[in-house]
């Protein structure tokens, strides 16, 4: 069963699917001012995120997880993964 959560941070449309994220906090470590680790040891969108992250380590936090669980659209275009 699917659990998205999507959010629009500095322009870009995340979605974070919690089936299928391992909680390896990857995208923690390096974005900890967006995502994350919930009591069921799975990311989610921590609840004030900062809008003003840098879009390209924000990128590249969602281009690590080893899962592909995290998606970013810019605009129509998906660029992660
Ligand atoms: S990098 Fe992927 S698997 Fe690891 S905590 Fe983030 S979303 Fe989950």
């Amino acid at each position: 069963m699917s659990d998205i959560r999507t959010q629009t941070i500095n322009g870009l449309e995340v979605h974070i699917d919690r089936s299928l994220c391992i909680g390896s906090g990857n995208c923690v470590n390096l974005a900890p001012e967006v995502f994350t680790i919930r009591q069921d040891a799975i990311v989610d969108f921590k609840d004030e995120v900062d809008d003003s992250i840098d879009a390209s380590r924000l990128v590249e936090s969602c281009q690590i997880c080893p899962v592909d669980a995290l998606l970013v659209y810019d605009g129509d275009e998906q660029i992660v993964p």
